[in-house]
């Protein structure tokens, strides 16, 4: 039997063609993905205002992916939720859930493991497992908000994974969820996170979207950064920085720049210095993260007086920088940490 076509991960446009190509008319696409992407139900059979008959033929053809949540950590302190979620029957991964006072966030996985490789990083100690689709990057979302019956306004791709390393499938999931059909989220609210793959940040400029940018630095020159980010060794930051100040052309969206501190490796005064340097001129903001250590690795948090010393000297020589609140710390350990527990004991989960 041919495997059932994904039809989550079909965007508008294409739902429209698999219709035509059924012989429906243009607008069943619509109430189908109203179904779907507003309604969110789980079955054909509930798609109630289409025919007995049509409900059948869709049944056969496609599929209608969802997770299965398999654990959810509540943090006691902020209310923070940690998501373990079931993929295709088989890997977990992570999404975690936050309340600011601007509305809720939703951090979400955009693939099961990673092979970027930074040091610091526990998504990628045992390599890329699979791209996430689509449709997995959209019910990550869905899902948390039928458990916490609350709204997403916020999205950030920032859990395991590198969303340009899985280009296609975060272009569509994109588009999925900012379309007015579904849950139309505004694209000023979803901020995607990368290590730094030039040219698919050349490619991502192209497309014009008011997503923000956020590139994962870490360090004020090539030689360190390379010591963080396997990356570095193919990108310098030159090009990264040219790469950016070309998505602000073609966006007119602010950049964001991650920076870890890690204690003796990045966070001297005379690190932060240059920093600045590079980014003067540039339209940006720097968030500043302590780095959570992993304990395959060794390196150490900086200390909260360097961090203060590094944030006030990027704010003397004129860059914006915060210093990211950690969030859920009772539950967290570092990204990817959480899925690297469960994987290893297995059988268990
Ligand atoms: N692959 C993307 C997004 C995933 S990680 C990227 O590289 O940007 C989101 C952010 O968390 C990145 O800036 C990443 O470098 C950072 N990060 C990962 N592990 C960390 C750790 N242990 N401590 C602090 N920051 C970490």
């Amino acid at each position: 039997m041919e495997k059932k076509k994904d039809i989550k991960s079909y965007n508008y446009i294409e739902l429209e063609q698999e219709m035509k190509a059924l012989g429906q008319k243009a607008f069943r696409a619509k109430q189908i993905y109203q179904w779907l992407h507003k309604e969110r139900v789980t079955s054909f059979a509930e798609m109630t205002n289409l025919s007995k008959n049509l409900r059948e033929q869709l049944d056969q053809r496609y599929e209608i992916v969802t997770l299965e949540k398999v654990d959810a950590l509540i943090s006691k302190i902020d209310g923070t939720r940690k998501y373990l979620f079931r993929i295709g029957g088989g890997t977990v991964i992570e999404s975690v859930f936050m309340r600011y006072h601007h509305g809720n966030s939703v951090c979400i996985s955009t693939q099961s493991g990673c092979r970027m490789g930074c040091r610091f990083c526990a998504s990628t100690l045992n390599g890329l497992e699979r791209n996430l689709t689509a449709s997995e990057l959209l019910e990550q979302i869905y899902e948390i908000e039928k458990d916490t019956g609350e709204k997403v306004s916020n999205i950030v791709l920032m859990g395991s994974g590198e969303p340009l390393d899985n280009y296609d499938n975060v272009v569509k999931f994109l588009e999925l969820i900012t379309d007015e059909h579904g849950k139309n989220l505004s694209q000023r609210n979803i901020t995607l996170s990368t290590c730094g793959l030039v040219p698919k940040i050349y490619e991502l400029a192209e497309k014009e979207l008011q997503i923000t940018l956020a590139i994962s630095l870490h360090a004020s020159n090539d030689e360190t950064r390379r010591k963080l980010m396997p990356i570095a060794n193919k990108y310098s930051i030159a090009e990264v920085l040219d790469a950016c100040r070309n998505y602000f052309a073609k966006t007119g969206r602010r950049i964001t720049f991650e920076y870890s501190l890690v204690a003796g490796v990045n966070d001297t005064i005379e690190e932060a210095n240059r920093l600045s340097g590079l980014l003067q001129g540039i339209n940006c903001h720097v968030n500043l993260i302590p780095v959570n250590p992993i304990k395959e690795r060794d390196f150490v948090q900086s200390e909260n007086r360097a961090v203060q010393a590094f944030k006030t000297r990027l704010e003397k020589n004129k860059i914006n920088a915060t210093i990211r609140r950690e969030m859920g710390r009772d539950i967290h350990g570092a990204c990817g940490q959480l899925r690297n527990e469960v994987m290893k004991k297995g059988e268990e989960v």
